[in-house]
């Protein structure tokens, strides 16, 4: 992953050119306030999952998820059956975000030191890789950071 980074940094000085890190890259990369930013605009990092808090998708059949790209099982309602207004205002609905605790995040992301802005990656992949919510495998911090740790640490020096 680090070779790609190389590669969006090198594309990013091309006249004609705005690439930046998108959610299927990982999160809270070091070089995150750079690469995911559009050139031009300010900084910004991952700020976590906002499905059912600043975004909601409805779909061909009606069905209503905070994104499209959540699972089909994770409607919410259906426009055919209640108003969109009356789904996205019923303080029961998207649990997943607008719910959410830190007691929610299991495995890696239960131990980060991002977890309160990260919130386990994008809920999307984190159902399909896992099956729920609150947990990401897909996450450079962690790469980043298994990479940083010494390998070969001198043991303690002997008198
Ligand atoms: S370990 Fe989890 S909470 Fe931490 S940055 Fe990665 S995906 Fe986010
Ligand atoms: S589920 Fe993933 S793709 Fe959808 S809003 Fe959340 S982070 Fe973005």
């Amino acid at each position: 992953m680090p070779d790609v980074f190389a590669i969006i940094r090198r594309l990013r000085t091309r006249a004609g050119l705005r690439p930046f890190l998108t959610n299927n890259l990982g999160y809270m990369s070091w070089d995150d306030p750079i690469l995911r930013s559009a050139p031009g605009v300010a900084p910004r990092c991952w700020l976590g999952c906002f499905a059912g808090v600043r975004t909601v998708g409805v779909a061909s059949d009606g069905s209503v998820r905070g994104c499209l790209a959540l699972p089909y099982e994770m409607r919410e309602g259906n426009v055919r059956d209640e108003a969109l207004k009356s789904i996205w205002r019923d303080p029961a609905r998207f649990a997943y975000t607008r719910a959410f605790t830190l007691t929610d995040l299991t495995g890696a992301c239960a131990a980060c030191e991002h977890g309160a802005v990260c919130r386990g990656g994008c809920n999307a992949l984190a159902m399909r890789v896992h099956g729920k919510t609150g947990t990401c495998t897909h996450c450079m911090a962690q790469h980043e950071d298994a990479a940083r740790a010494p390998v070969d640490a001198p043991g303690p020096a002997s008198a």
